[in-house]
């Protein structure tokens, strides 16, 4: 055999051998992970189109001896269009979501990691069925990854008259999970899952657990628009593909017909600091040049702060009526921050104190984080928000611990600051920091005032009793 052998290593196989970077170390965060991917990609096809989605999850064991489970998801949203499923259960990097817009889903991944994982434990193939609004067909399918070449295999293809005019997307897959082992962090997954999202019915069985999380409130948060990028934002490679996009116009043109934020004021301005003719065709930009506009655009200062359009909070009263339907608590006091930015990308930081009723006393804060309105239930020490509120001054707000005290925060962003590729801990970014630290304190000294006037009262009371 020579030295010197190299291969090219198909991308769908490269995650078929590192499962774990996705989420998939063994059975039981596998079954876990499943149930996540498919409960997001559920809630980004119906709250993200204004449809109030209900989600309905089953979990089966098939084999006791192989612990062989099954996963059904059925969501009430937009559905796939028929030729499109193939490729979207059957092909890494597969999706519609690569926009600048808030979402859950962001790599095009997430599905193929489950079909893949369900493949390679029970060579079983994933089981689709679909329909787009309005469609007067459904579609069935089963379909596996060919991993070599990172494509669909259709095994089955069937077509249905739709005369209910459903619409939805159901999917079901048999994979090797444990489900003893996951079930209390899928329990809490859901749960936490309602708490950001309280309109939304989420339907769970599983075989020792039935969860039935009503429907709260019918208002959806603002459905997020559709962005274009921040000068600070982009690299070399994201500027040429731009430019090859557009190789008629002049730099004038081409910064402001594709980024936010830039008018032509600002154009001109900007060139002109940064020493380019305003006039000059994108095409002919040297690559010398290329690299000098990009390290420019990051250092200018003048540019307008990155719009928020592109991302949904949740907003303070969905995140109060979440928090008190789920954790049970007396009191609930939500903020929403107004918008920052990090590195280009627009975010907003949203915290809540949940109080009392039903919250267990404990010797520090029991804290939920989110990120895109996604749990994060794993990593915990690695977030910088576990940061933030560990070294908050809870006695400047008359918290004496131990106390019933849980804290929400979450961080919605055209792009989160993973500490890690497993999606389950945000980085330490400063202005992140900063914000989660405001939007703790503003809820904070929600919860000072209502402690103070719950202390009066109990003075006032203890007065007449004595
Ligand atoms: P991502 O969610 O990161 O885009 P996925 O592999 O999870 O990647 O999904 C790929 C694509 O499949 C999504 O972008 C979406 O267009 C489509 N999709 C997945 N699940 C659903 C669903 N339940 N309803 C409608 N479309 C879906
Ligand atoms: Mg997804």
């Amino acid at each position: 055999m020579s030295l010197y052998t190299y291969e090219a290593l198909p991308v769908a196989e490269w995650f078929r051998r590192n499962k774990e970077l996705a989420g998939f170390h063994n059975p039981t965060r596998a079954l876990y992970q499943t149930i996540r991917e498919l409960t997001e990609n559920s809630l980004d096809a119906t709250e993200t189109y204004g449809i109030l989605p209900t989600v309905y999850l089953r979990v089966k064991i098939e084999d006791e001896q192989k612990s062989w489970v099954s996963v059904y998801a059925e969501d009430n949203g937009i559905g796939i269009p028929g030729d499109e499923i193939p490729n979207v259960f059957g092909r890494v990097f597969y999706s519609s979501k690569y926009r600048i817009k808030q979402h859950r889903g962001v790599f095009g991944l997430g599905l193929k990691m489950v079909v893949l994982y369900a493949q390679s434990t029970t060579n079983k193939p994933v089981y689709v069925r679909s329909a787009t609004v309005k469609s007067d067909k459904i579609y069935e399918y089963q379909i596996m990854i060919d991993t070599n070449k990172n494509s669909p295999i259709i095994l089955d293809r069937r077509e249905y008259p739709n005369r209910q005019k459903w619409h939805g997307t159901a999917v079901k897959v048999y994979l090797e999970g444990n489900w003893l082992g996951a079930k209390k962090r899928i329990e809490e997954y859901i749960k936490r899952t309602a708490i950001i999202a309280p309109y939304a019915e989420i339907v769970f069985k599983g075989p020792d657990l039935e969860l039935w999380l009503k429907r709260r409130t019918t208002k959806l948060p603002p459905a997020p628009k559709e962005g274009l990028p921040h000068p600070k934002s982009v690299d070399v490679d994201t500027l040429k593909q731009m430019i090859q996009a557009s190789r008629g116009m002049t730099l004038l043109e081409f910064l402001t017909e594709n980024f936010d934020a830039v008018g032509e004021g600002t154009a001109k301005a900007f060139l002109e600091w940064a020493g380019f003719n305003p006039n000059a065709k994108v095409a002919g930009l040297t690559p010398e040049e290329l690299v000098r506009l990009v390290e420019k655009m990051k250092q200018y200062e003048g540019w307008r702060r990155p719009r928020a359009d592109w991302l949904s909070p949740v907003g303070a009263e969905l995140l109060e009526i979440g928090a008190k339907a789920i954790l049970g608590a007396e009191a609930v006091f939500a903020v929403t921050r107004r918008p920052e930015s990090y590195g280009g990308h627009p975010f907003i930081v949203e915290a809540a104190v949940a109080w009392g009723g039903q919250i267990p006393p404990s010797d520090k804060p029991i804290l939920l984080r989110y990120a895109n309105k996604i749990p994060l239930l794993y990593d915990e020490g690695a977030d910088v928000a576990r940061k933030v509120v560990d070294e908050f001054h809870w006695d400047n707000y008359k918290v004496k611990f131990p106390a019933p005290l849980a804290v929400i925060i979450h961080v919605c962003s055209t792009k989160i600051p993973y500490a890690s590729a497993g999606k389950e801990a945000i980085a330490e970014v400063p202005e992140i920091e900063k914000e989660m630290r405001l939007a703790l304190r503003d809820a904070a000294k929600k919860l000072r005032l209502y402690l103070s006037r719950k202390e009066r009262e109990q003075e006032l009371l203890n007065k007449y009793i004595s």
